[in-house]
């Protein structure tokens, strides 16, 4: 089983030509909501790529936002375990999406910034631990110590970006990040091999945007290229990404081909609107690698 721990927003929507400067007011289309979340978007992806149990620890507030959430879960096959928290709103963001599929968004966390450390479940069947940085930065380094204690392989998408622990980064088996991230991590905004040499890690997943993604594992370079769509919502790609590479871990494949799939998957999760409602089906993937 994968546990994903982590965040689940209720995504507004609004697109617009540009995304507005600073003090600029931008005419945009009629607002559509849908379920996000970089947590919940990982775990739908990974319930989605099939083949392996997905569980998610998630915090939601006790208003109306909170059941879409949990019905696009239900809806992928997740097994949700919410913490409910009675006085926190549920998480929101607001997100501008450009003509050119570029995106602004600003998340209001609410409820997943109460997610503590004790609120991690009993991990006996749990081979991977899938984790963001929408959650208390002390809770995640929490479950991933308690992890990696129980010899479960801890994956960070180090995202939002923010600079990490000695402790938590020490703890993370793989860890998975755009550029921006590795430059803030790494405090080396130069060539991604020199940022990626001073993280010292094992295995580091960097994606590319549609450039695609490459892999420091144990030593040894890896690169995929992405898929040519027409993208027109990037939304949730880095979460699906992750959430497929995860899926393939679990089930015993390499990078190599884990690295193909996330990649799959992300480029078909661009041609579509929502975070969650992008996620292709894994016979979508399958057709997409036999082309
Ligand atoms: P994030 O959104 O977290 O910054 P990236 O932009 O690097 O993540 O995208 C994650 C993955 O999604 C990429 O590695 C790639 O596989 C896929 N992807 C992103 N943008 C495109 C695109 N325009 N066309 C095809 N695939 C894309």
């Amino acid at each position: 089983t994968v546990l994903v721990a982590g965040s689940a927003n209720l995504d507004f929507v609004v697109r617009v030509p540009h995304i507005p400067a600073p003090g600029e007011t931008v005419l945009g289309s009629n607002f559509l909501t849908f379920p996000g979340g970089k947590g919940a978007n990982q775990a739908v992806a990974c319930a989605r790529a099939g083949g392996v149990p997905t569980r998610m620890l998630l915090a939601l507030g006790a208003d109306d936002f909170a059941a879409p959430l949990e019905q696009s879960l239900r809806q992928a096959g997740v097994d949700a375990r919410v913490v409910r928290i009675a006085d926190a709103a549920t998480g929101v963001a607001f997100i501008c999406l450009a003509a050119d599929a570029e995106n602004a968004i600003t998340v209001a966390p609410g409820a997943n910034a109460r997610l503590q450390a004790d609120d991690l479940p009993d991990l006996s069947d749990t081979s991977h631990l899938l984790m963001q940085l929408e959650s208390p930065l002390e809770a995640v380094t929490g479950w991933a110590l308690v992890a990696r204690n129980a010899g479960v392989r801890t994956v960070l998408n180090a995202a939002p970006a923010r600079s990490l622990p000695a402790e938590l980064l020490a703890a993370i088996d793989v860890l998975v990040v755009n550029e921006g991230e590795l430059a803030v991590i790494s405090g080396e905004s130069g060539p991604i091999a020199t940022a990626v040499e001073r993280l010292g890690k094992a295995n580091v997943v960097v994606t590319l945007g549609a450039h695609g993604s490459c892999a420091h594992i144990d030593g040894e370079w890896l690169v995929q290229s992405a898929f040519a769509v027409d993208a027109v919502d990037t939304t949730g790609a880095g979460d699906t990404f992750c959430g497929a590479l995860v899926a393939a871990l679990a089930q015993g494949h390499g990078f190599a081909v884990a690295l193909r799939r996330a990649s799959a998957a992300a480029s078909l999760a661009c041609t579509r609107m929502g975070a969650q409602a992008g996620v292709p089906q894994a016979v979508e993937v399958e057709e997409l690698l036999a082309n």
